[in-house]
């Protein structure tokens, strides 16, 4: 039987748990979230993100009213940073993660049940998911430059 050879690799995104997130002390809420689905966790760490690093990782956003006060408060504390894997996993974590404003994410998202932009420059909406293969690529390479 071959019934395995034609099957599409498992598909892997980056996840970020924002400052906002480690500060209020739900990583491990979030981290519980992806494992339930069934996502696996390949890669993780906790860093204090370089100038540099979030300048790339935001590139599409430069010149954005947003982007300063983002990258400022990405390094407004440490930031734990994924490589979750699973099938479909890129629209299934952003599937999981909620609308980009916490206002208007849904009930039983991370950012609507637990994200916050009352009075804020920037949303405080918890986590990072890639948005394409592409991005995930890029993304898993520049906040994990030396993950197979
Ligand atoms: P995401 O892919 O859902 O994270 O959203 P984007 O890629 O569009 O934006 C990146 C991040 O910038 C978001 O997660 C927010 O933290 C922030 N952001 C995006 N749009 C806005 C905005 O219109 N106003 C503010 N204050 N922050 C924003
Ligand atoms: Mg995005």
């Amino acid at each position: 039987m071959t019934e395995n050879v034609t099957e599409e690799p498992t598909e892997r995104t980056l996840v970020l748990v924002k400052p906002d997130g480690v500060r209020r002390g739900l990583s491990g809420e979030i981290l519980r979230r992806i494992e339930a689905k069934g996502y696996v966790l390949r890669a993780v760490q906790l860093l204090d993100a370089t100038t540099d690093v979030l300048h790339r990782h935001y590139a599409e956003h430069e010149g954005k009213p947003f982007f300063e006060p983002l990258v400022e408060f990405m390094m407004s504390g440490p930031v734990l940073a994924a490589v979750v894997e699973g099938e479909d996993v890129i629209k299934g974590f952003r599937s999981l993660a909620g609308a980009t404003n916490p206002t208007e994410a849904a009930p039983g998202t991370i950012r609507g049940d637990l994200g916050r932009d009352w009075g804020l420059k920037v949303q405080q909406n918890l986590v990072h998911g890639s948005d394409s293969p592409e991005s995930a690529a890029r993304e898993i390479g520049l906040w994990f430059p030396g993950l197979a």
